[in-house]
């Protein structure tokens, strides 16, 4: 059996790895995410997660939705590119070639059966660390078999209904705990648990605790504010497990920063994009 360890996340310990900007920096210096995701009438997740990139400080973004996101994309997040599967109106399906970007998928992706395969020929493509969110996750507790082909030291950050989908119920925090801890070690990717106190697993069996977040975070698209700033972090060539940590850290201090100006039930995930530009100021 592994010897667990448990961490809980502050300030200090961020802080040991966080890094400033060299003068002599330009955009190619800091990464270019690949923001997978988007179907019709969820196409704002996308936004959200390709926005939280870019301001978590990836040089360059890239947006790939179906082609009615097009518009939207462009519009919302002028900073970003954007490119799809052009025959693709409403969810994504066909072909995919890796371009070697910094992949996160699953934001507002669906999970229509084209949409499942096209899923799968991305883990396939996908060479380096990824991070699977959302409707993603879901395709993958459908198609388990998947699982052993995703990148290692991936990045799934799954909320605790995604997390059981995954592995199954659990009845108590022991429990999910183990079966954590278990889903690392068998797929050698790392899990973001999300909730109160994110538990962030590393293939190891370490267990870190976030400390930083509010409830007023419970509101859709929060997770998706999560999953671009994560991605932003690999593109900045943060370890996997640092792109995780401080990704949490920071998402749940741009909330406890958001919640010292507005009324917690007013949060919505617009806002804790909006504030990740503070959360930087304390890496
Ligand atoms: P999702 O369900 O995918 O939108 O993700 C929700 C996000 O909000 C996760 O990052 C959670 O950690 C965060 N969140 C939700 N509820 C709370 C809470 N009560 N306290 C702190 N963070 C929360
Ligand atoms: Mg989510």
């Amino acid at each position: 059996t592994i010897e667990t360890q448990y961490e809980y996340i502050q300030s200090k310990d961020i802080l040991k790895f966080t890094e400033k900007r060299a003068s002599f920096s330009h955009k190619g210096t800091f990464g270019h995410v690949e923001m997978i995701g988007g179907s019709y009438g969820k196409m704002g997740a996308v936004v959200l997660a390709t926005k939280a990139s870019l301001r978590i400080g990836a040089g360059l973004a890239t947006a790939y939705t179906p082609n009615c996101g097009m518009q939207i994309l462009q519009t919302s997040v002028p900073e970003a590119m954007w490119t799809g599967n052009l025959p693709c109106e409403h969810f994504l399906e066909g072909n995919y070639i890796s371009t070697h970007k910094t992949v996160g998928i699953g934001p507002g992706l669906g999970i229509h059966p084209k949409t499942q395969t096209f899923l799968h020929l991305v883990i396939k493509a996908t060479k380096t660390p990824m991070v699977i969110d959302a409707d993603a996750i879901n395709i993958l507790a459908k198609n388990k078999e998947w699982l052993n082909q995703i990148p290692k030291n991936s990045i799934l950050t799954p909320h605790p209904k995604e997390f059981e989908r995954l592995v199954g119920s659990f009845t108590n925090e022991t429990e999910k705990l183990q079966k954590l801890r278990a889903f690392t070690a068998t797929y050698q990717c790392l899990v973001v648990l999300k909730g109160a106190h994110t538990a962030i697993a590393d293939v190891n069996g370490t267990i870190y605790f976030n400390s930083t977040g509010n409830p007023g975070m419970a509101t859709g698209g929060s997770g998706d504010v999560l999953t671009g700033m994560i991605a932003g972090l690999l593109a900045q060539k943060y370890t996997p497990l640092q792109a995780a940590i401080l990704g949490v850290y920071l998402h749940g201090l741009a909330g406890d920063l958001t919640i010292k100006e507005i009324g917690m039930p007013s949060l919505i995930a617009s806002d804790l994009v909006n504030y990740i530009g503070k959360a930087t100021l304390h890496m």
